[in-house]
């Protein structure tokens, strides 16, 4: 089996499973750049959090922000998009309350926010990414990149029935 990977989002909230049910606090993230997983690394990580005790666990809810580097599908040029994470979820406590695959505080009182970070950032990854709404693409016949300027070819389009009609003219 792979080792774990050390998680680089895990929060000590021991304070909080002491503390009355609806206590809160606001947890503030600014990673340049973190490693949330071997297949992930966010660059930047940030945004806010809250973190409330109540009668289940923890509940975490916040947004957080993210650049995911992308290939447009229709120019191959590289590019970024903003991602947004929202967060809104219960974490266990204690553990052994938790439902099949859901998330828990551990005994230790630490939270580890990696595998959400992770699942809610894959979800962004667009299967069909473009580098803007209104991109043009390559040129299919010379590949230029069509967001740089028109190419030969389309400039020398022509009809295609007058294309047939040149063809007689010029057996
Ligand atoms: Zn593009
Ligand atoms: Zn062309």
């Amino acid at each position: 089996m792979e080792k774990q990977f050390p998680s680089r989002l895990r929060f000590n909230l021991g304070f909080l499973l002491e503390a009355s049910l609806g206590t809160s606090r606001t947890i503030e993230l600014a990673y340049p750049t973190i490693q949330v997983a071997t297949d992930l690394t966010l660059a930047p990580l940030t945004g806010a959090f809250v973190v409330t005790r109540t009668g289940e666990g923890i509940y975490v809810s916040g947004l957080l922000k993210s650049q995911l580097d992308i290939t447009c599908v229709r120019c191959l040029e590289n590019g970024q998009i903003e991602a947004l994470l929202q967060i809104d979820e219960l974490f266990y406590y204690p553990p052994t309350t938790a439902p099949k695959g859901e998330f828990i505080v551990g005994e230790d009182g630490f939270i580890d926010l990696a595998p959400l970070v992770r699942e809610l950032a894959l979800l962004e990854i667009p299967i069909q990414p473009i580098c803007k709404p209104d991109c043009l693409g390559l040129c299919v016949e010379c590949g230029q990149n069509l967001n740089e300027g028109p190419c030969d070819c389309q400039r020398e389009r022509i009809d295609p029935r007058l294309a047939a009609l040149r063809e007689l003219l010029d057996e």
